[in-house]
Formats: structure tokens, sequence, C-alpha cells
């Protein structure tokens, strides 16, 4: 026998508005919703007066690092952080090593991570290139929630890592960034199977050029700002949304930091243009003005910017050119991250704030509750084709709920962070709105930013072409 568990007294938040109801949850999914104070019976109650009720938070952004790098981050870590900041679903991206670049990866890495997942998890596929363009179909028709092209970047041939500079490495040694004519025929495979394609979107030869002019080392985050300019986003987005129009293929830019960005996405998308983006908290709370309190430790690519584009990208979530919200949590060692501005990587902890830092700005104002559900959860899910099992607060759907204190304050401190290595731009941060209890698959899983019970997360199957 399942146990009955009955959320009441909350306000539960749909994209559709916010409802006074209280949701039985039985056999791991929503079994009913009730009118507030209905007689239903249960074996359990919580009760959440008082509290905003979303569906579970999806961060479908995260780099765990594992296996291959795991001094940096482990699957055990990045869910734990996830789970506790009220995230239920992760979605994994695929540059560990070995990378995900085929069904038997795929299948090895799902197997690997179920024993010590803390939330339920997607995983990403990559392409590199010609070498695995037979891989991507039966990628997706296993469940990867998406395929992930690395545009732009040279790998290397042993670990298919990342090459951040062509000149770190010998020529014998990489696999050249992709051509845009490569390129083309991955969109044109992604959308025989009906798949999203997603890719960093900063043009490569735009960012050498204005490297180049800058013409020293980055010393300062204007110069950082100056070798990395918002063109380069806006240019490689506008010719993957020819791309995605001339082959049907959606396409999904990740990580869109610049108003110019998001003004070209935006076009595309009044054109009907099957184009869709991503940002993360990073661009939607902090700006440059930031870096004099924060400092290096803000390095992302590409790089948070000005007030206007943090503007310009609230605009965008609001008016539904920005249909999702990731952590990009993608971490280095606190020994790595503690380098000048030039020489550290970038990238840092990011998926136990998430939950965290978008509630302080939803209660500052930023957007709607309703929008926040829709960018946090439900239209991730729909996007990734995790809907209506993930994403929703409806009978039949998994139970999986955030529960949030609109009143509940949180300072974050990187030696209190689950992260393996805690470097996070919100260090020392007061953030306002906190998740206070998590609900996996009608269990509760997470209370007051403690775990509660053992891990149980468990991978869940993408299913794409069924709208
Ligand atoms: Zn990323």
């Amino acid at each position: 026998m399942s146990k009955r568990l009955l959320v009441r007294n909350g306000s539960v938040v749909t994209p559709e508005g916010v409802l006074e109801l209280d949701i039985l949850c039985d056999g791991g999914r929503i079994a009913g919703l009730f009118e507030r104070g209905a007689e239903v019976a249960a074996d359990e109650v919580v009760d959440a007066a008082g509290k905003l009720i979303f569906p579970g938070f999806i961060d479908p952004h995260v780099h765990s690092r594992d296996p291959g790098l795991t001094q940096k981050e482990d699957f055990a870590h990045s869910t734990l952080g996830a789970l506790v900041g009220g995230v239920t679903t992760i979605i994994e991206m695929p540059n560990a090593i070995p990378p995900v670049d085929s069904v038997a990866v795929l299948n090895d890495r799902r197997e690997q991570h179920e024993q010590v997942a803390w939330v339920d998890f997607g995983l990403w596929g990559i392409s590199i290139g010609d070498s695995n363009l037979h891989e991507l179909g039966p990628m997706i028709e296993a469940g990867a929630a998406a395929i992930k092209i690395f545009w732009g970047y040279a790998l290397r041939k042993d670990t298919k890592q990342l090459v951040y500079n062509l000149g770190d490495e010998p020529l014998e040694n990489v696999i050249l960034p992709p051509d845009n004519g490569t390129v083309l025929r991955v969109f044109e495979a992604v959308a025989k199977v009906g798949g999203l394609l997603a890719a960093h979107c900063e043009d490569r030869d735009i960012l050498a050029s204005s490297e180049a002019d800058l013409g020293h080392p980055i010393e300062s985050y204007d110069d950082l700002l100056r070798a990395r300019p918002a063109i380069a986003e806006a240019t490689s987005i506008a010719v993957a949304s020819q791309f995605a129009k001339s082959t049907g293929c959606r396409f999904h830019v990740v990580h869109m930091a610049s108003a110019e960005g998001a003004e070209v996405v935006r076009q595309a998308r009044s054109q009907g243009f099957p184009l869709t983006a991503e940002t993360c908290p990073q661009y939607l709370s902090l700006s440059a003005e930031d870096y004099e309190r924060i400092g290096p430790m803000m390095k992302v690519y590409p790089p948070i910017r000005g007030v206007q584009d943090r503007e310009a990208l609230w605009a965008a979530v609001n008016d539904g050119t920005i249909v999702s919200v990731g952590s990009d949590h993608a971490p280095h060692t606190v020994e790595e991250k503690a380098q000048g501005l030039g020489t550290q990587p970038a990238g840092g902890v990011g998926c136990e704030t998430f939950g965290p830092v978008m509630l302080d700005r939803l209660f500052r104002g930023d957007t709607t509750p309703e929008r926040f559900a829709e960018v946090m959860s439900t239209s991730t899910a729909k996007l990734y084709g995790l809907y209506p099992k993930k994403g929703a607060i409806l009978p039949g759907s998994d139970a999986d709920l955030t529960i949030v204190d609109p009143a509940a304050t949180w300072t974050v401190r990187n030696e209190e962070l689950v992260a393996k290595q805690p470097t996070s731009a919100w260090n020392g941060f007061e953030l306002t709105g906190m998740p206070t209890m998590v609900i996996l698959r009608g269990e509760i899983a997470m209370k007051d930013r403690k775990p509660v019970g053992a891990h149980r997360g468990r991978f869940v199957p993408a299913k794409h072409g069924e709208r």
C-alpha cells in the first residue's frame, strides 16, 4: 500500500493562475486536487498555510563533471545541491569524460547516475559533428532530452573535452570546431527524428578578432566584455535561426546573456521559426556593476553584461521570448577559481542557488508567479519532452512539488553549500523567498535545506515528437 500524502492550505501556482487547492499524492503521482478544506482521507498531512506550491523546479543545464573530472564536482553533490535548493529534476549536460556521444554511453550514464541521484534526471546527448551523426536519432529514441553541439569549440581527440584555446593543443590532438556546413548537417539529422538541438551561441570568429583587437591579455572586467561582445551572440543566434527555419529542426539557445541576442530570438519566433531560448539566474540577477563586489568569481561565458541587458532578459522572460531558465552549474576547483580574471576557467556552482536566486527576483517583482512556474518548470518540461509527467500539478502527473516560504530569507555562504567546490558568485548575498520543502514523487525529500530519507532519483526518458 502506498502512503497517501495530503498537502493542505497552500497557494498552488500554475501557468494559468494561483489556485487555493489541496493536493493529494498517492503512488508517486498526483491523485487529486480538491477545494481547500475538503474532507480527504490521507496517511500524512503537510500544512502549507502561507506557502506557495510550485510544480517541482526543473534545472535543465547542469554539468556535474561526472565521470572524468570529479575533483570539480560529482553527480551525488550536484543533485543534493539541487534538492536542497528546491529542484526535483535536473537535465545533465553530456560533456563528461567520456561524453554522451552514443546510446551505449547514454545507457551507462543512466545506470551510473541512478546509484547516487538525489533528484530525478534527464540526460543530454552530444553532437561531435560528422563523427556521430548516426547516433543522434538512436540517442533521442533512447530518451535523451536534447542534443548539444559545442559550436565553435575544438575538442580533444582522446577525451573529447572542450579546448578553450586552440593554441594550447598541438593540432594533431584536436577535432577542429565544426564548420557551418557540418552544423547544418547536424540540424538536418536532429530534424529527421523530431529532436531538440541546442548550442552555446557565441560566434568564434568574432570572439577571435575581438580578442585580437584588445591587443593585451584580459586584465579588467571591461576587457572581458570587449573580448566577448554581444554581437558574437546575436550573430550566432541569427545563423542558427536560419538553419532552424530551413531544416525545421527545433533549436534552443542556451544561457542567452544579451539584449541583442534576445531581440534576434524574438524576431525569429515572431516569424514562426522553431527557435527557443534559455537564460540563467546569473544573467537575471547580476550585472557588470556587481564585479566590484564579487570579483573574478563571476566569470562565466557568455559574460554577465550591463544592467540594460539584465532588464532586456527579464522583458524576454515576461513576453515569452525566453521559455526556460537553467543554472549552468559548471564547477571548477576553488584553486582554479582563485586565479585572476584572465586565466581562471569560466563557470561556477549554481544548482543549489538556482531556485533561491530566482525566487528572490520573483519577490522583487521582476515577474509574476505564473510566468515563474512556466520558466522554472512547466515550459521547461514541455521543451525537453518531460511534460506532463514533470512540470505539472495535474492528476496523473508525478507528485513533484516545491513548497516556498515567501518570507524566509537565506544568506548564501560558500562554506555552507553542498557543492564539492563551493565557488558561488552569490557568496554573502541575502536572498528572500526560500524553498522550505520538496516533495519528490509523492514523498517528502527535503525539509529546511536538509534531505529527508535516502537518495532515490531516477532517470526520466524524454518523449519527443508527440506534440
Ligand atoms: Zn553549460
